[in-house]
């Protein structure tokens, strides 16, 4: 399984064709529902509705918040700062992660100051089974993660100031 995880990945990593654009908010980016749904029926093939979830990039710049769930509304918001490079290997595991919480729902354990516990022992125990999760929290850990931010950031300011230049000199 973990083969196989790995393959895929790389598939994906060589065939996406585009970088993320900004498209009408809450309809799912294509290559992050081909993720989803591949990670949906390799670890969970009897949860069929985990499809219907919308998977979009966030609007907004990120920070600290690499993806998150909304149970709910069955929506999951991808920071695109993850689309970075160096960074872009670990969507495959972060999609993954939101996907555990949207397979136990709103049904988690209630710790004893009666705050719900997101990341209880259920939850690590699902998260355990994909392959790539301990090396993508290490990724965090190491900062990789702010790493991916900064060049992001980078990125955009030079975007921004190359259309500047092109603008004056027209
Ligand atoms: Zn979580």
């Amino acid at each position: 399984m973990a083969r196989l995880t790995i393959i895929r990945q790389l598939e994906l990593l060589f065939s996406r064709p585009e970088p993320p654009r900004r498209r009408r908010v809450f309809s799912s980016d294509e290559f992050l529902l081909t993720v989803w749904r591949n990670l949906r029926r390799e670890f969970f093939p009897e949860l069929h509705d985990l499809d219907s979830y919308v998977v979009s990039w966030a609007t907004r710049p990120q920070k600290r918040v690499l993806a998150s769930c909304n149970i709910r509304a069955r929506r999951v918001t991808v920071a695109r700062e993850l689309f970075e490079p160096s960074a872009s290997c670990w969507i495959a595991p972060v999609l993954y992660h939101e996907m555990c919480h949207a397979a136990i729902g709103e049904s988690v354990q209630i710790s004893r100051g009666g705050k719900r516990m997101w990341h209880g022992h259920e939850f690590r125990r699902l998260e355990a089974r994909h392959p790539d999760i301990p090396a993508m929290n290490r990724w965090i850990r190491t900062g990789g993660w702010a790493m991916a931010v900064r060049s992001y950031r980078a990125r955009r300011a030079w975007r921004g100031r190359s259309r500047a230049i092109h603008t004056v000199s027209l």
